[in-house]
C-alpha cells in the first residue's frame, strides 16, 4: 500500500468506528501526524485531500510547514509535543492549534504571543492521565482548576483536553477519564487515540485522533 491507500484505509476505519459507536459521521477528525517525515513525503497526503496535520517539534515543523502552507491554503497545523516558553512566539506564528498547554507559564506565554501577533489559536490542555513522571501534562486532579485559571485569569479559551495513555496499558480507562474530566470542565473536544488505539478512542468519545505511523509508515 502507498501512503494514499494507507490514508484512505485509516479514514474508512474512522468512519466505521463512528458508525459502530453510534456517532455522527465525521464527528471524529483525523490529525495526520507527519513528524520525522519531510515535505516530499507529506505532499501526496495533502494531494489526497487531508488538511489537518500534527507535529511534535516546533523547529522541525518550521523546516517544512511554511512552504507546505503557502502551496495549499486551508491547512490546519496542530502542535502535539511539549512547548517551551522560549518557543512560544514561533509556535503561535506557525501553528493553528496547540494541544499541549500544561502549565501556567506556557499558558501565559501563548496568551501574550497571541495578543502580540493578533492571532487566535485553538488550545487544548494536555492531561497526564497515567501520572507518568517522564510525560508532560497536568494531573487529572489539577485539570479543572487549571482550565478555570486559563479561562478566568489568563483570558484564553480552552477548546478541549488531550492525553497520551501509558504505552503498556489498556487505553480505555484513560480515554474514559479524559472524557469525564472534559465534561466536568464543560469542554466538548477530546484529542485522544493514535495508530494503535484510535478506534477505541472514538468509542470513548474522541473528537480528533492523532494518527502517524498507520499513514506515513514506521519512523
Ligand atoms: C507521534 C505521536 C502520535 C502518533 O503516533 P502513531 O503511533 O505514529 O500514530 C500521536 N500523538 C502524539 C502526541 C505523538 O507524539
Amino acid at each position: 500500500m502507498d501512503v494514499t491507500e494507507r490514508l484512505n484505509e485509516v479514514l474508512s476505519r474512522i468512519r466505521n468506528a463512528e458508525l459502530y459507536a453510534g456517532r455522527a459521521e465525521r464527528s471524529a477528525a483525523l490529525v495526520a501526524v507527519s513528524k520525522t517525515f519531510d515535505a516530499d513525503a507529506i505532499r501526496p497526503v495533502i494531494a489526497a485531500g487531508q488538511r489537518i496535520f500534527g507535529e511534535n517539534r516546533v523547529q522541525e515543523a518550521q523546516s517544512k510547514w511554511p512552504e507546505l502552507k503557502s502551496e495549499t491554503p486551508g491547512l490546519e497545523l496542530h502542535l502535539i509535543g511539549p512547548l517551551q516558553s522560549n518557543k512560544a512566539a514561533d509556535a503561535v506564528a506557525l501553528f493553528d492549534v496547540i494541544e499541549t498547554i500544561d502549565r501556567e507559564k506556557i499558558a501565559r506565554a501563548v496568551a501574550e504571543e497571541m495578543r502580540k501577533q493578533q492571532r487566535i489559536l485553538r488550545l487544548y490542555v494536555q492531561v497526564n492521565t497515567g501520572l507518568e513522571p517522564q510525560k508532560a501534562g497536568i494531573t487529572p486532579a489539577e485539570t479543572e482548576a487549571f482550565v478555570a485559571l486559563c479561562r478566568d485569569t489568563i483570558g484564553i479559551e480552552i477548546e478541549g483536553l488531550m492525553c497520551i495513555p501509558p504505552a503498556e496499558e489498556n487505553p480505555g480507562p484513560h480515554f474514559a477519564l479524559l472524557s469525564k474530566l472534559a465534561a466536568r470542565c464543560s469542554l466538548g473536544r477530546l484529542s485522544m487515540g493514535m495508530s494503535g488505539d484510535f478506534e477505541t478512542a472514538i468509542e470513548f468519545g474522541a473528537t480528533s485522533v492523532r494518527v502517524g505511523s498507520a499513514i506515513f509508515g514506521t519512523r
